[in-house]
């Protein structure tokens, strides 16, 4: 849950809010802090003459938090946002929905909660003539075509899944010994996501997938969701352990903030200390993964931009916002098939660490 914090507004003013909605069109973002409120602002009357009602899923989520605040600096002197927090429930984003439109706000900016839900919002926009871009969770494909002002920004998740598998084979070539048990297999716990998040099944998928297809043999030991969750995959890593022990020759989770949790109980039960080394990988390159990539803690990481997304986002909506077709000339982004935005992952380990910073 977001808490109400106070916030500091073009210098002079602090404005506390008290609800989960902030609005954009001036002052800079809080990038420091995971789960930090996005700063508020008062009207800037350089800032275009468009509103875009952003809702994302939870403000809780690290990853989510990046892609916020990149959304509230791409709107500065360009358009204002309003941003508000669907405390991972559909029926209160719902409701957001509702309220963006009765405000009349001229488009809409939405990750949902539940990906396979976009049609009851495609329904609302469609109906109020309001276009509305996704972004993060990406609507199934039939409803993407319910409407031609329907748009999806997002990054292809079988690459950030590939590359995953692709840090571990590096690894195993290079570090033979790590076959601990010596029989030819690599032994790996997975981590996931979201069940049904396209990010959390394809990336399971496609982990594997590269291991094998770099001729490699896996084993399972076990598989659970953390839910993109730190303190969930901490609990799962040591059901993991207590269960495989030193069994476990690799770690694959679908997120840095699960790649941490595991670390953490890794880090409990010996490893990383006199020798004991496990392969963790995750995806997003947070500021905390980097961290650990740096401390030797977390093998790799995708780097999942939420820089560029969060700036594609606003950039889209907003040229929706004035009436017009997005296009590479008008947001800076290759438009694919009229609806998509695909921003690329890239591998990230400890050697070229400063190209996630
Ligand atoms: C990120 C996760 C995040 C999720 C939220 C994914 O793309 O990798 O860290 O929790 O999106 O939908």
């Amino acid at each position: 849950m977001k808490k109400a914090l106070p916030i500091v507004v073009a210098g002079a003013l602090a404005v506390l809010i008290a609800g989960c909605s902030t609005s954009s069109s001036g002052s800079s973002p809080d990038k420091s802090t995971p789960g930090a409120a996005t700063p508020a602002a008062t009207t800037n009357t350089k800032a275009g003459n468009s509103t875009i009602g952003v809702a994302i899923y939870k403000f809780d989520d690290t990853f989510m938090t990046g892609v916020r605040n990149a959304i509230f600096t791409a709107a500065e002197g360009k358009g204002k946002v309003d941003i508000v927090d669907s405390q991972n429930s559909q029926p209160t984003q719902n409701d957001k929905v509702d309220l963006f439109i009765t405000k009349k706000v001229n488009a809409l900016a939405i990750n949902p909660v539940d990906r396979t839900a976009a049609s009851i919002i495609i329904d609302k926009a469609k109906a109020a003539k309001t276009p509305v871009v996704f972004f993060n969770r990406e609507p199934l494909a039939d409803d993407m075509k319910k409407w031609d002002k329907v748009y999806y920004v997002g990054a292809k998740a079988e690459q950030s899944g590939t590359m995953e598998g692709q840090l571990l084979v590096d690894y195993f070539k290079a570090h033979p010994e790590a076959d601990k048990n010596k029989d030819g297999v690599i032994q790996y716990v997975m981590l996931k996501g979201e069940p049904g998040h396209q990010d959390a099944e394809l990336r399971t998928k496609f982990s594997v997938a590269a291991i094998q297809d770099a001729g490699m043999k896996v084993e399972k030991l076990a598989e659970d969701t953390a839910m993109w969750d730190l303190v969930k995959a901490q609990d799962k890593m040591a059901a993991f352990l207590a269960a495989h022990g030193d069994k476990i020759e690799a770690v694959i989770t679908n997120n840095d903030d699960m790649a941490l949790g595991a670390i953490s109980a890794l880090k409990a039960k010996g490893y990383f200390k006199d020798n004991k080394f496990m392969p963790v990988v995750g995806v997003d390159a947070t500021a905390p993964a980097l961290k650990a990539l740096e401390e030797g803690t977390l093998l790799g990481t995708v780097l999942n931009d939420a820089k560029n997304q969060g700036k594609a986002t606003f950039n889209l909506a907003n040229v929706l916002a004035q009436g017009q077709t997005p296009n590479k000339e008008n947001t800076g982004y290759d438009v694919t098939d009229g609806k998509y935005v695909w921003v690329p992952y890239k591998k990230i380990t400890k050697d070229n660490m400063k190209d996630a910073q």
